[in-house]
């Protein structure tokens, strides 16, 4: 099955009017369906054949299931949603891969290209910490122009500047080329960014781990094997990662059930993961759109299958589930906290990746306007650092202090000793 035929827009704003209750909503569904849902709610994640049709729901059957996502969620985290005040840094955009759903990599003479030194690096940093970033994230494109040592400059740089700021930086296609650049194998590699001041990696690079789509997509340049060693090496160094998944293109809701139960796989070995981003596709200025292999997919009910389904299967592994109002825009990702998240992301700052692929959700979203979006849903408000930790806060919802352990909201990963 694939999504390239969904042509109408699908709209869900019904799922979350539904005043039905759970046992209501269940009992509307096939036999078979409320089996799967009820082992969910007893404790047993759906199978990957399981997964397979819930990604595929629709209707009073997606009803159901946004019901057992919900009180899943309320199970694992209670009513509490997070959010974390960071500066995304996208300190280059010069990429050599030219992977067919990104938009945001130019060749370095295009006139588009850029490539931002350390002190605009730190300078921009610095404009996050003055609005109260906790952390930085930074991620850009392979640039052939890099010294050898490249990431490694720029982390000690950043950290020399900002002692006390989480680094959160270099997806593992980075580390692949920052390791080959240095000769290194990923494990010594992992070790001197640890030693240097690295302290967590984004699990970007994920796309879908399906090998034929994969393929097209990004050419392969990054295998699957590849990112599973390289994300596990980082878990097993003292290295966190966060675990994203691209939908939205040429995947099946198979390529989905099957790229989670990878993650599953990893969270089970190393409980290294701190949480799961579902990532939708943007389509508008991409080479797939181009050249006519995929067709926009309506935003509505495949997102919210998408969250509600990653809740069940990551149940018990992997307690933060976190929606992307870049990806998805604020109103749809405000709906999707009543699918099963519990976090809504950073205020980012600047986003040039979804922006240049044509996401028009801005780059900026501040504390604030966060805040209300998780409060609309009658939910409570909290901001965290990078691993799930809350931070205290004052009568008006800002930083006041250092973090507190909280039973709810914590990471729940346990890393092994390295
Ligand atoms: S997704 Fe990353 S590796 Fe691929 S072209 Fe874009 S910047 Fe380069």
């Amino acid at each position: 099955m694939s999504y390239q035929t969904e042509q109408s827009p699908e709209r869900v704003e019904h799922l979350f009017v539904d005043q039905r209750d759970l046992e209501t909503r269940l009992a509307a569904t096939s036999p078979d369906l409320a089996a799967i849902l009820e082992r969910s709610l007893a404790g047993r994640a759906p199978t990957v054949d399981e997964a397979t049709e819930l990604f595929a729901l629709q209707g009073d059957s997606l009803a159901a299931l946004v019901g057992v996502a919900d009180e899943l969620r309320r199970r694992a985290v209670g009513d509490t949603v997070t959010y974390v005040i960071n500066r995304n840094v996208n300190w280059t955009n010069v990429c050599f891969v030219g992977c067919k759903f990104c938009s945001f990599a130019h060749l370095k003479n295009s006139p588009q290209a850029y490539d931002r030194d350390v002190s605009d690096v730190l300078h921009r940093i610095g404009e996050g910490v003055a609005l109260g970033a906790t952390e930085v994230c930074m991620q850009g494109g392979l640039n052939p122009a890099m010294p050898d040592d490249g990431y490694l400059q720029l982390l000690r740089a950043v950290r020399e500047a900002y002692p006390d700021l989480h680094i959160h930086a270099f997806s593992p296609m980075e580390i692949q080329y920052g390791a080959h650049r240095m000769k290194m194998a990923y494990r010594p590699y992992l070790e001197l960014l640890l030693e240097t001041g690295l302290n967590t990696m984004p699990g970007t690079a994920a796309e879908i781990f399906d090998p034929e789509i994969r393929k097209i997509l990004t050419h392969d340049k990054l295998d699957t094997a590849s990112w599973i060693e390289i994300v596990t090496t980082a878990h097993e160094v003292g290295l966190p990662t966060t675990s994203t998944m691209l939908y939205g293109h040429l995947e099946t809701p198979r390529h989905m059930a099957e790229h989670i139960e990878v993650l599953r796989s990893i969270q089970r070995n190393t409980g290294g993961l701190s949480e799961f981003v579902p990532l939708r596709f943007i389509w508008q200025n991409t080479q797939l759109y181009a050249e006519g292999l995929v067709s926009p997919v309506p935003q509505g009910r495949l997102d919210i299958a998408v969250y509600a389904t990653s809740r069940l299967m990551l149940d018990g592994l992997v307690d933060n589930l976190q929606s992307s109002w870049v990806k998805l825009g604020r109103e749809l990702a405000t709906l999707s906290l009543d699918a099963g998240c519990n976090d809504v992301g950073g205020t980012l700052m600047e986003e040039s990746i979804s922006r240049e692929a044509g996401a028009d959700s801005g780059e900026y979203t501040s504390a604030e306007e966060l805040r209300s979006m998780i409060m609309s849903r009658g939910r409570e408000p909290r901001q965290r650092n990078t691993l799930y930790d809350l931070l205290d806060e004052s009568d008006d919802g800002h930083l006041a202090g250092q973090p507190t352990n909280h039973p709810a909201g914590g990471w729940s990963g346990s890393l092994p000793t390295p």
